[in-house]
């Protein structure tokens, strides 16, 4: 999908759910689309400085918080770095799947099985999980040793 039919369709959600997309919110969200790859909050400050120079770390934070928590975009916490999500249907967190050496990230789809499975284990502890913490590391197929026949 292009960046401004997604910002489009990201807009129209908003609305519907009575959200507010600010220009600074979407900047953040067209640039990290157009990336299409994890970029530190760094990174986005500096993009962002190109279009509005005088754009300054706060109103960077407050629109990725904002991003986050409408799980438009996730955050990878063992890398520190920002990615928009993959929808499907709805915006929702997807399990990642990092890999250590070139540090590609994937996004998977949970199925619902095992989504319960480790709600129900967590909730035996009295653990409550965050869905954003889904990360699993390890390498990815381009980055493995090849097997000598
Ligand atoms: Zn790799």
């Amino acid at each position: 999908m292009i960046t401004a039919n997604y910002i489009q369709r990201v807009n129209d959600y908003c609305h519907q759910q009575k959200l507010k997309l600010t220009p600074n919110r979407a900047a953040v969200l067209a640039i990290l689309h157009k990336q299409n790859a994890p970029l530190s909050a760094y990174d986005v400050l500096a993009e962002l400085q190109q279009q509005q120079p005088k754009t300054k770390p706060p109103t960077v934070y407050r629109a990725l918080e904002f991003l986050i928590q409408h799980h438009f975009i996730q955050h990878i916490e063992s890398t520190s770095r920002y990615l928009v999500s993959q929808q499907q249907e709805s915006f929702a967190p997807h399990p990642l799947l990092i890999c250590t050496d070139c540090k590609s990230v994937t996004q998977m789809n949970l199925s619902s099985e095992l989504k319960l499975e480790l709600d129900h284990f967590a909730g035996q502890q009295g653990f409550s999980l965050h869905p954003q913490s889904y990360e699993f590391q390890g390498l990815c197929a381009s980055c493995q040793p090849r097997q000598s026949a």
